[in-house]
């Protein structure tokens, strides 16, 4: 039978078949049917706008935010024997008057055009002399205020429809979730379209998100170097991030460059191409490295911090095994990560701040959530999860170290709950169950309950975010406008010990700052929560006169965070303090040798710690 679709694609691509979804789309594209198409990054969007354009007369127009990539995605065209042209800025008079009169003479079959070619009131005359079949919207979540990356010149595209009446629109984004996706349907006011969701589920991709409980250069190095000669990403926030972690990888004799906005186009480009040849193995980018990454053997993709959005993750992490084999995603995060992008939003959004603030405590939820990494990625975007454990995500991994206690920590949480006849949500519920009296608790003499200061030694942020994981697990509910706390069937067998509960450590988030003020309770929490993540063996128990010097240092680094408003483990991690009390170092190169000190941490903390261990040496 023939297949004219699949021949096209078969003389022009030469590829066998047609991935998930591509063939709906492209019969949407062929039959001038409006469309929205989100498919995942990977997933082969392109082809679903290309193809098409060659089985039928006239110009498909594609919108295309990404101005850099336009020569290259002609090029690429023109080799497959498929004529096409761009329109942007950098094009002179000359170029211009050439694009102009080959469209005049229906000589393309496509043309990239640069969204800001529709602003200003007007399209681009260029295109007035052709006989436009259709438009392909690329990175169409641009449009919309709900989504990460708004771009006001998108807007205008929502002209389109009236003023090219006979032309279809398509839209295409790997980033929709419902609401972004409703914006999308209507700014473009698209007819009927044909909304084709593709799979999220990546089940290539292996999930996990790791509490920083070392310096996270140490526990990149070691992942890296556990992976040698494969190509990897390592994703930073700042560009100073990038830089001193590119330069001590290649200190490592690890084959790395960085990427990132503030270096000269020149470099950029070179590490592009070096990786894309295979040159070198690791790219440390910030976001502004991904879209056009021409590589489809990524076998990890790290973060060395947390993105800012579910959005963001999701994209960096897509890039990985995009040939379909196995490949790593490892988030480590810390709540400082949340207050630095919280700081960065607040000086530098001046619009949305509220989407992006919501975005980002999803981001962080994600992180100290207990829920399958893959489901919670799936279900953001907006599609059902009916499969059971993914088997490839950390949590149903069972790799997560769980809090000590876990079910009876459970119980005191739902007991509050009960107590407080479900009527609140769970910021109180934690100001009760640390026993706060606030005008609130005293006002309903919840200071008398029972479980009044139950838990009074947890951060109230680790109280909280258990109960969020209890959401995740089914055992709370969130219902109303405020979000008050039910429980479920599943959470009354908790209570009557029927059931047992799995509780992950939480790092404290955005309000790390308000607990860690409150002496000693920061800490307490870190006790518990830096129960081991099936990563360091447990240590050895200290002798007796070790144990003093290390409850000595304990007090001093409690000091020290609480004068810099860090956490503690910031300073430094129980582990790295048992092994000063341990090998008791006199000198900075000695203390170098401790486990978790690094020449961050020695210049900055090292004389200090020194000072006490030396007055506590044998003989004095
Ligand atoms: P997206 O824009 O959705 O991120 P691309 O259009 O860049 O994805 O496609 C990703 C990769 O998949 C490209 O290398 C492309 O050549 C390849 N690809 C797309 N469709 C197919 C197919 N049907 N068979 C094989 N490879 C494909
Ligand atoms: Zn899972």
């Amino acid at each position: 039978m023939s297949d004219p679709l699949l021949d096209v694609v078969r003389k022009h691509w030469g590829f066998e078949t047609l991935r998930p979804l591509q063939r709906e789309a492209m019969d949407a594209a062929v039959g001038k049917r409006d469309s929205l198409v989100i498919m995942p990054t990977g997933g082969g969007k392109s082809l679903c706008y290309q193809a098409p354009a060659l089985l039928s007369d006239g110009l498909t127009v594609v919108v295309s935010p990404l101005i850099s990539l336009m020569k290259d995605q002609v090029d690429r065209l023109l080799s497959r024997g498929i004529p096409a042209a761009f329109i942007n800025s950098s094009l002179d008079s000359s170029d211009r008057s050439r694009v102009q009169a080959g469209v005049g003479r229906g000589e393309y079959r496509m043309i990239f055009v640069a969204p800001e070619r529709f602003a200003a009131g007007g399209f681009d005359r260029i295109l007035e002399k052709g006989d436009v079949r259709a438009f392909a919207i690329d990175e169409a979540h641009c449009i919309s205020h709900w989504g990460h990356d708004f771009r006001v010149d998108y807007r205008e595209l929502g002209r389109l429809k009236r003023e090219f009446p006979d032309a279809s629109v398509h839209a295409f984004t790997a980033t929709a979730t419902p609401r972004v996706r409703d914006d999308i349907v209507g700014q473009l006011g698209l007819k009927d379209p044909a909304i084709l969701v593709g799979d999220f589920f990546r089940p290539n991709l292996k999930y996990r998100a790791v509490m920083r409980t070392r310096d996270g250069t140490a526990e990149i190095l070691d992942w890296i170097r556990r992976r040698p000669g494969e190509a990897g990403i390592v994703y930073c926030i700042r560009r100073s991030d990038v830089d001193e972690l590119a330069a001590e990888l290649k200190r490592a004799k690890i084959r790395a460059a960085p990427y990132h906005a503030g270096m000269e186009d020149e470099k950029r480009t070179r590490t592009q191409d070096r990786f894309a040849s295979g040159e070198i193995d690791v790219v440390v980018a910030t976001v502004a490295f991904g879209m056009g990454i021409d590589r489809s053997d990524i076998r990890y993709v790290l973060h060395a911090a947390m993105p800012k959005s579910m959005e963001h993750y999701q994209q960096e992490t897509g890039r990985a095994g995009r040939d379909g084999k196995p490949a790593d995603c490892v988030l480590f995060y810390a709540g400082l990560d949340f207050r630095l992008w919280d700081s960065i939003l607040q000086k530098n959004e001046t619009s949305d701040l509220d989407t992006k603030k919501r975005m980002l405590s999803q981001m962080f939820n994600f992180c100290t959530g207990a829920r399958c990494r893959h489901r919670r990625l799936v279900e953001y975007f907006g599609q059902e999860w009916t499969r059971g454990p993914c088997g490839a995500c950390d949590v149903c991994g069972g790799e997560i170290g769980a809090v000590a206690d876990s079910t009876v920590l459970a119980q005191k949480i739902l007991s509050c709950v009960a107590r407080t006849n479900e009527r609140y949500g769970p910021a109180y519920v934690a100001d009760v169950l640390r026993g706060e009296p606030t005008d609130r608790v005293l006002e309903r003499t919840h200071d008398r309950l029972s479980t009044f200061g139950l838990l009074k030694d947890q951060a109230k942020t680790a109280l909280i975010g258990w109960m969020r994981q209890m959401e995740d697990q089914g055992i709370l509910v969130p219902e109303g406008e405020y979000g008050v706390l039910r429980i479920t069937e599943k959470g009354r067998l908790v209570l009557r010990s029927e059931q047992e509960v799995t509780l992950f450590p939480v790092e404290s988030g955005s309000q790390a700052k308000k607990t860690r003020k409150t002496k000693g309770k920061a800490e307490a929490v870190r006790a518990t929560s830096t129960v081991e993540r099936g990563e360091e063996p447990a240590d050895e128990p200290l002798a007796t006169s070790d144990e003093a010097l290390y409850q000595e240092l304990r007090e001093l680094r409690r000091q020290l965070a609480d004068a810099r408003n860090l956490p503690a483990f910031m300073v430094f991690s129980d582990k790295a303090l048992r092994g000063m009390a341990r090998q008791r170092p006199a000198t900075p190169a000695a203390f170098l040798q401790v486990h978790g000190v690094g020449m961050t941490k020695l210049e900055q903390f090292g004389e200090t710690f020194l000072s006490v261990i030396r007055s506590r040496a044998p003989g004095k």
